[in-house]
């Protein structure tokens, strides 16, 4: 009898550990090429042999062995390099290049000049030299913004991705699993063997926030992103203006509580899917995290923008 339930322990586990190993979507790589640019995970292009993804696999690789470890796993994944035109077949929102992680196991990231990037370059021509300084020293005199869409936010949808894995769609709050991306993209990049991703990622953003170009917003609030995500998601703009703000708190958030802090609340991300615990009111989230985290976290999450 005691073998019996050992075995089908050993089968139970055998075939949880089956799942999330094979996890990856491959209906998503129909006609793509597999270049085989990694031997860590799985790479698929719309181009046979695509130029000037070297360093971006390279950051995937170093980033997956940082994750790999902080959380645990042996995380298998796709990434797919897409190129403009075929954007919207393999992707579910536009514009081309704004990188995006699928439930399944497969990230889709933009290929040569992206549309995402050339349009946030064309925002740039009017802005005066003595304010681009700082940005081209970390982007080059070209300004080459697919160095941020494309190679520092692949980590931060790499950590969506372990995310995923364990949670499926279930998602509590959107504003959550965006604080969770954002910890995971400032955590790699500090650990790469260089600073250049995280120098970009930082310029960047604290250009954005600096610079203040928003125009008017049409969602500020929390509430807002979450029921109305698919419509920010749409207004890329604000959509934008929400990652800068998380940006900023996932940076405090690591800096105070480094690695430990990043493999919490992935835990916690798992342990309050609502497909196990159905859903939180704000009061009982609160709750839930000044427990799991205490205070001065929580503090760091408050949202300043109200209405
Ligand atoms: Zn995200």
């Amino acid at each position: 009898m005691k073998v019996y339930l050992i075995s089908i322990l050993i089968l139970i586990t055998s075939c949880k550990q089956q799942i999330e190993s094979d996890w990856v979507d491959r209906s998503k790589h129909e006609s793509l090429y597999d270049i085989s640019y990694s031997e860590m995970f799985e790479t698929y292009s719309t181009e046979p042999n695509p130029e000037a993804i070297k360093n971006t696999v390279d950051n995937l690789e170093q980033a997956k062995v940082y994750f790999d470890k902080i959380f645990k796993e042996n995380l298998n994944f796709a990434v797919l390099f897409v190129d403009n035109s075929n954007w919207n077949k393999y992707a579910f929102s536009p514009p081309p290049g704004m990188p995006q992680a699928h439930y399944n196991g497969n990230m889709i990231l933009g290929l040569s000049r992206s549309v995402m990037a050339t349009r946030a370059e064309q925002g740039l021509k009017n802005v005066p030299d003595s304010k681009l300084e700082i940005l081209k020293q970390h982007f080059g005199e070209e300004l080459n913004l697919d160095l941020f869409y494309r190679d520092a936010l692949s980590l931060h949808e790499l950590g969506h991705l372990y995310q995923f894995v364990k949670t499926g769609k279930g998602t509590q709050r959107h504003w959550l699993n965006e604080i969770f991306g954002n910890l995971c993209q400032v955590a790699a990049a500090k650990n790469l063997a260089t600073q250049d991703v995280f120098n970009r990622m930082d310029s960047f953003q604290l250009f954005l926030i600096n610079s203040n170009k928003w125009g008017s917003l049409n969602y500020k609030t929390l509430k807002q992103f979450e029921e109305d995500y698919f419509e920010v998601l749409k207004h890329g703009r604000n959509y934008g203006w929400y990652q800068t703000q998380f940006y900023i708190k996932a940076k405090e958030l690591y800096s105070k509580f480094g690695n430990e802090f990043l493999y919490e609340f992935r835990n916690f991300l798992i342990d309050i899917n609502p497909e196990k615990i159905g859903k939180l009111s704000e009061k009982e989230l609160k709750e839930l995290m000044i427990n799991t985290f205490g205070n001065q976290v929580v503090e760091i999450l408050e949202w300043e923008h109200v209405s």
